[in-house]
Order: C-alpha cells, then sequence, then structure tokens
C-alpha cells in the first residue's frame, strides 16, 4: 500500500480540513516560496515575499490569455523558471469542447502528485460506503494522440499525461481500480477499437470486475449505446477466441491474443442474459455481477445523462467522482451515497490557494455590455476559502502548484455548506455566455434546464433525447435561438411542437424573456437531427485530436464552427418554431 491506509487518508483529509484558513495561508506560502525565482512572479514586483497581502497587491487577476504566452514560450523550449520554478516537461490540452478552442496547460509532477492524492481522498471515502474486495475496473478510458511541441515538451490530454506516468498504475492497483484492458488498448489510436476492446475486456473479466467507470458519465453512456449495437459480434468472439476483423491496430491484435481464448460457455451466459434484459436495463449488473458501483463524474453538463445511465446501471448506485480540471483540482466528493444531482465538492485546503469572485447577476441593467461574453453580473473583490457564505454563488480562482496565478477559472459554484471548515461547493455552470442575440444572457446551466423541463414531455412516449446543442441562427431577422435534438425514437408532431414552446418558455433569463415579447428575438426553433448525429460529431473533434476521456458535447455551436454545424444542418430531418410568445 505504499504507507497509505484509507483510514490514514481519510484522517489526514480530516485533519486538514478542520484548520482551512491556516493551511490555506501555509499552502500559499509554500507556493510563492517555492516558485519565488520566477519570472512570472519577480516580475510582478513579489521579491520573494510570501504573504496574502503582498500576494493579492501585487498579483492581478488573470485568465488563460493572459498566461498564454508564458505557456507558449515553455512549449516552445525555454526551460528557465518562467512559471515555475522546475522546468515543465509536459503540456496537457484542455478539451476545447467547453471552452471554445483547445488550450495549453502546464502538467508537471505537482499535478501528478495532488492527481493521486484526490484519487486516494475519494476512494477512501468511497470505499468506506461501498467496499470493494481486489478486482478489476471495467475503465472506459482512452489516451488522446500524443505530440511534440517545438521545443520537445510532450502535449496530451491531462488525462493521458496521467494514464502514461507510473505512479498513475501505482495509485489504481492501491485503490483496486487496475483496468481490464491492456495498455495498447487504452492507448489505440482509434478509439472506437479502443471502446470495442474495453467492452471484450470487461466481457472476458466480468466476474473480476468491481467497478464500472470513466472519467466523465458521457463516455459511460457512449460505451453502452455502442453494447446495444456490438453486443452479437462480442459473444461470437469470446465463443470463437477469434477477434473480430474489425479491430486492425497490430498492436491491439497482439495483445487481446494473450487475453481471448475460446470460451463458449461465457458467450452463451453473455446471449443469454443480453436477450433477457428489457430494452437494456440493468444491462451492467447483469452482466457484471460483482460490480458494486458505476463511478465517474456525473455533476455538471454530464447531468443530462443520469436518467440514461441510470437505465443501464440498474440496481447499482451512481457515484459521482470529484471536481477538477486540466488546470488544477480541487475538491472531492466525500459523500459519495448522495445521488449526483446532490453531489457536492469539498475543497481540499492544501492543494492550492483559493479565492472566490462573488457573483449576483445584476437583471436592472440589460442595456449595457450588449456582446460581452461574460455573464453582466455585479462583481465584488475575491474572498478567501473560509470567507464564502452558505447559499452565494462564485466564481474560483486558483493558486498552484503547478504555475497558474490568481487564474480564473471560469467555473461558477454554489457553497452548500462546510466540511469541518472547508466549503462543500455544487458545480453551477461555465460563466461564459453560452447564446446572446440582444440583451439575452443564456448559460449552459440554462439551457440545460429548459431542455430539462421540455424532456418531461417525452416521458410518455418513452422517448429520450440522446444529446443537444444549440446555435443562434442570424440568417433571420430578428436572430432566433436554435436547439437541436437527437432523439432515441420518433414523436408526434403535436407532442415536439410542446416541446419546442416549452423551450422558448424555459429560459429565465429577464433579457430572453423581455427580448422574446418586444420581438428583439425570434421565435426559437427545435430541429430534429436523425439518430447517430452526435456521434458524427464526437467523431469529427476527436479528428482533430481531442481527447475521448475528456470529451464533453459543446453545447452551443458558434458560427465559426462551420464543420460542426454542417453536421447538424445536413442531418436535420423536422424543425419546429415556438408559439409561446404569439
Ligand atoms: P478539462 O480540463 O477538459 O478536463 O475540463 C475541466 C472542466 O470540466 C472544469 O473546468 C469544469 O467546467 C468541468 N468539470 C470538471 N469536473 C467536474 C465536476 N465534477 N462536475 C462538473 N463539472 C466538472
Amino acid at each position: 500500500m505504499n504507507g497509505f491506509t484509507h483510514q490514514s487518508v481519510i484522517d489526514e483529509f480530516e485533519a486538514t480540513t478542520k484548520d482551512t484558513g491556516k493551511v490555506q495561508i501555509e499552502t500559499l506560502r509554500k507556493i510563492l516560496e517555492k516558485n519565488s525565482e520566477t519570472e512570472y512572479l519577480q516580475k510582478l514586483g513579489l521579491n520573494g515575499r510570501t504573504d496574502l497581502e503582498s500576494f493579492k497587491a501585487c498579483v492581478p487577476l488573470a485568465t488563460h490569455k493572459d498566461f498564454d504566452p508564458y505557456i507558449q514560450r515553455i512549449a516552445d523550449g525555454d526551460l528557465s523558471p518562467v512559471l515555475t520554478e522546475k522546468p515543465i516537461k509536459s503540456m496537457s490540452i484542455s478539451s476545447g469542447t467547453s471552452q471554445g478552442k483547445p488550450k495549453f496547460l502546464p502538467f508537471n509532477e505537482e499535478y501528478l502528485i495532488s492527481t493521486m492524492r484526490m484519487f486516494r481522498i475519494s476512494f477512501a471515502f468511497r470505499n468506506r460506503e461501498f467496499p470493494i474486495r481486489v478486482g478489476k475496473a471495467l475503465q472506459f478510458i482512452y489516451g488522446s494522440k500524443q505530440f511534440k511541441t517545438k521545443g520537445g515538451l510532450t502535449a496530451a490530454s491531462a488525462s493521458t499525461n496521467l494514464y502514461l506516468t507510473s505512479q498513475y498504475k501505482i495509485t489504481m492497483k492501491d485503490i483496486h481500480s487496475q483496468s481490464c484492458s491492456p495498455d495498447e488498448v487504452i492507448f489505440s489510436p482509434d478509439f472506437h477499437q479502443s471502446l470495442y476492446c474495453h467492452l471484450l475486456c470487461g466481457l472476458i473479466y466480468s466476474q473480476e470486475v468491481q467497478i464500472v467507470s470513466s472519467a466523465f458519465a458521457f463516455s459511460l453512456i457512449h460505451a453502452f449505446r455502442t453494447f446495444e449495437q456490438v453486443w452479437e459480434e462480442l459473444c461470437c468472439d469470446i465463443r470463437d477466441g477469434i477477434l473480430s476483423n474489425r479491430i486492425t491496430v497490430p498492436s491491439i491484435r497482439t495483445a487481446l491474443s494473450k487475453i481471448l481464448k475460446p470460451n463458449p460457455e461465457l458467450a452463451d451466459s453473455i446471449y443469454k442474459k443480453c436477450s433477457g434484459l428489457s430494452n437494456w436495463y440493468g444491462v451492467i449488473p447483469e452482466l457484471w455481477p460483482n460490480a458494486k458501483y458505476v463511478y465517474g463524474i456525473m455533476t455538471g453538463s454530464m447531468e443530462p445523462y443520469l436518467m440514461k445511465l441510470r437505465h443501464y446501471a440498474g440496481r447499482l448506485p451512481l457515484v459521482s467522482a470529484g471536481y477538477g480540471s486540466s488546470e488544477g483540482w480541487i475538491g472531492a466528493n466525500i459523500k459519495p451515497w448522495l445521488p449526483p444531482e446532490l453531489v457536492t465538492f469539498t475543497v481540499v485546503p492544501d492543494i492550492g490557494y483559493f479565492e472566490f469572485i462573488p457573483i449576483r447577476e445584476k437583471v436592472e441593467d440589460h442595456e449595457l455590455e450588449k456582446t460581452a461574453s461574460i455573464l453582466n453580473y455585479i462583481e465584488s473583490e475575491p474572498i478567501g476559502l473560509t470567507e464564502v457564505k452558505v447559499g452565494e454563488e462564485y466564481e474560483i480562482v486558483l493558486t498552484n502548484f503547478s504555475g497558474l496565478y490568481r487564474y480564473r477559472l471560469g467555473d461558477v459554484v454554489k457553497v452548500t455548506g462546510f466540511h469541518n471548515s472547508a466549503p462543500e461547493l455544487h458545480f453551477t455552470c461555465r460563466r461564459s455566455v453560452l447564446l446572446t442575440i440582444n440583451i439575452d444572457k443564456t448559460t449552459e446551466n440554462d439551457l440545460q434546464l429548459a431542455v430539462e423541463a421540455a424532456t418531461k414531455l417525452l416521458a410518455e412516449e418513452k422517448v429520450e433525447v440522446i444529446d443537444y446543442t444549440s446555435n443562434v441562427d442570424s440568417s433571420t431577422d430578428p436572430s432566433h435561438y436554435v436547439i437541436f435534438w437527437e432523439l432515441s425514437g420518433n414523436v408526434s408532431e403535436g407532442v415536439l411542437n410542446e416541446c419546442c414552446c416549452c423551450l422558448d418558455q424555459s429560459f429565465v433569463d429577464a433579457g430572453y424573456i423581455l427580448s422574446r415579447k418586444v420581438c428583439g428575438i425570434g421565435a426559437l426553433e427545435l430541429r430534429v437531427v436523425q439518430k447517430g448525429t452526435f456521434h458524427k460529431i464526437l467523431d469529427h473533434y476527436l479528428k482533430l485530436g481531442a481527447a475521448a476521456s475528456q470529451f464533453k458535447t459543446p453545447r452551443c455551436i458558434g458560427a465559426l464552427n462551420s464543420a460542426v454545424l454542417q453536421i447538424l444542418c445536413d442531418n436535420v430531418v423536422e424543425s419546429y418554431f415556438s408559439t409561446a410568445f404569439d
């Protein structure tokens, strides 16, 4: 166990969160002391000072744009202490699906250490509630493409950078979460082949699997939707011990040949179990009878997938994972028994120095900043981790050991309580505005809530929204919101008309409602796309090098993203206009 016991991890966490204020000051001191010679801090005139007052006086709040020139120089091979005392040797590429375009972020030893720590904390609390035996994990994880920057640094998604380390493997072993699949499958250059083989390995080791997981819930849904298509082929492979010829990557074929042996008994049992299922309800516990829970990030933009995930998981609990990003880690889910909708993240006070910009929406001043891409909020000075108030919303600001100082993460969280003296955060949404035409400012969360409301009208039809996105159509006068839906089955015109009106009525932003009333924004349009359209969108992003493990369906497709817009428009089968404001 490398000196770790799960109880000692919990004890340490409890101690750290009991003295949050002090631990934060000490963490800031350590970060600043360690990096006092860096160009970034030197330029700002910190002169080796490590106290909070000097830090706040000298170091400005910053976004990725501010750090970009420094990060770019590091990527180009500058080995001097630019942002961190030790040279950065790898870069993480953030998914770019949630934030527009991919970004480089420093990946260093400290990021790795904090990630392993978060994994251990989450596991210790999880295992207390849902103990697992030594076994395997069916993990739908995928290494992204790796390449070298101009300066020779490895660049890949943050998860790929992690999977490549020996520490990752050690930690996974310690927390009984070793993947069923060999590395060749995880690092396959072809996502589809990788997914097929994850399923195959999972079935071969079905009795040993204790956990079914992925980084984000999207990958779990995608995996089991694929399973519905390929299960008979998987049974054939297992029956004959011969790998499907859809797998063409030689390294995967070689690796699988060591695992795949003819097993007609297992194939028959899988076949029988699958045939007996009703619409795939409970497929996970049926095929993996020793699995104790389904695990992954299920909060925020993953919430729309929960209904389907619950369907596949049947009686198994869904356990939502912690809160972090390619920039750094924030909090752990220490109440794994909570349904994902109620999950909060307890901030780990020695993982970084955290500040919170209080935000309150400004409703009376919608005339201002018509084109601003940031919500029209009243902003005050950032406050410290122990100063936040229950019920209030904040934007998170990170200072950490990976070279980010007062970095605005762009996520909005709500404080729901405290664990000891560490705040518990509910993830609300990304801060940036998703849709805007006039004085309206619609966020990802507004859209999610509107889709949730309209989806309820489909329940009686037993049809689900497989996935959705949106866009502003400026070709009409006035412009209007377009919502794209991929549905699991046919729905009558009448119901879709109702859904369309419901979407239009469910946007709560005062600017939207006002603009709709005075025709500053046209009637909302619901466009239903063919089945498989969002699959094509995923493929498009994967071809561009996006990491499948961190993929999040973009909830808005801007006019400049013509390729994705084209995929959507080419696949529209029906379209409806709202009459809600007529
Ligand atoms: P990436 O750097 O591509 O992994 O994306 C990080 C972003 O994903 C964060 O800034 C959040 O917006 C979102 N995210 C990460 N963890 C969670 C979580 N547990 N719940 C909701 N959103 C999350």
